[in-house]
């Protein structure tokens, strides 16, 4: 089959209903929860809204807002330069980041019953590889998503801090390693704030999902959403953020094409 043929096919099958797109997004609301950091440090903010005009004598035919947030509020992306470990690497920010990155395969690990089990559930070298036995080697140029189940949290739910932090899910050093150095993805996606598990300042290294995939060129997701809609392979997510200059990361909507007549 040659390309044209390809998206042919994939034009066909988008129109007949048999490929489907499942919307991975939260909607930006100013009530949904961004990360805390301690207090020391630089705030990110909450998506925030203000009317400019809405039919009325500020303009009378139109309605508009201005909207302003961090880049990492609500489901968004992570650019290399998010973390000092990527932060000199080339075309390492969203406006320049090469965009096929945006349109990949996607496999989704599930572990949402373990999350539920354990809220420091953390996924592992082994579990990766138990995964694999069952649905194939993760093929090299991949996203892969760790679903938790976590996005159907709200509120205080969905951060869970405590005293001591927060407590959620995430991956060990070792398992962002194997996904890195041995799958080479291209990216890593969760349904929590971070990429990084709650409590991974105590990993090593510190935060590995952020230092070791930011500082191999790697991309991130955070606080997607419906990854229990997601085949384990086989679906293509899409997921390109708003071309900011020099931008650290961005929100965005991601979907996924999921081939409903497939076994
Ligand atoms: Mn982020």
């Amino acid at each position: 089959m040659n390309e044209t043929n390809a998206l042919q096919a994939l034009a066909g099958a988008l129109t007949s209903g048999s490929i489907v797109t499942v919307d991975l997004t939260h909607t930006l609301d100013p009530d949904f929860p961004v990360i805390v950091l301690p207090p020391e440090f630089g705030q990110c903010a909450r998506f925030r809204v203000e009317e400019v005009s809405r039919y009325d004598e500020r303009g009378p035919a139109w309605y508009w807002r201005n909207f302003t947030c961090s880049e990492h509020t609500g489901t968004h992306f992570d650019a290399p330069i998010h973390w000092i470990s990527g932060k000199d690497l080339p075309d390492a920010a969203v406006d320049s980041i090469p965009a096929d990155a945006f349109v990949r395969p996607v496999c989704v690990i599930d572990c949402s019953q373990e999350s539920a089990d354990d809220e420091d559930f953390l996924l592992t070298p082994e579990f990766i590889v138990a995964w694999e036995q069952t649905h194939g080697v993760i093929p090299e140029g991949s996203w892969v998503l760790m679903r938790t189940d976590w996005s159907k949290r709200s509120g205080a739910e969905y951060l869970n801090m405590r005293d001591d932090g927060a407590h959620t899910p995430g991956p060990t050093g070792d398992a962002v390693k194997l996904l890195v150095e041995e799958r080479k993805i291209i990216g890593f996606g969760t349904e929590t704030v971070g990429t990084d598990a709650g409590q991974a300042t105590h990993l090593s290294p510190p935060y590995p999902a952020h230092y070791l995939l930011h500082g191999a060129g790697k991309y991130g997701l955070q606080c997607l959403a419906n990854l229990d809609e997601l085949p384990p392979t086989g679906a293509i997510l899409v997921c390109p953020p708003l071309k900011i200059k020099n931008g650290s990361g961005s929100p965005l909507r991601v979907l996924a094409l999921v081939d409903r007549s497939a076994a």
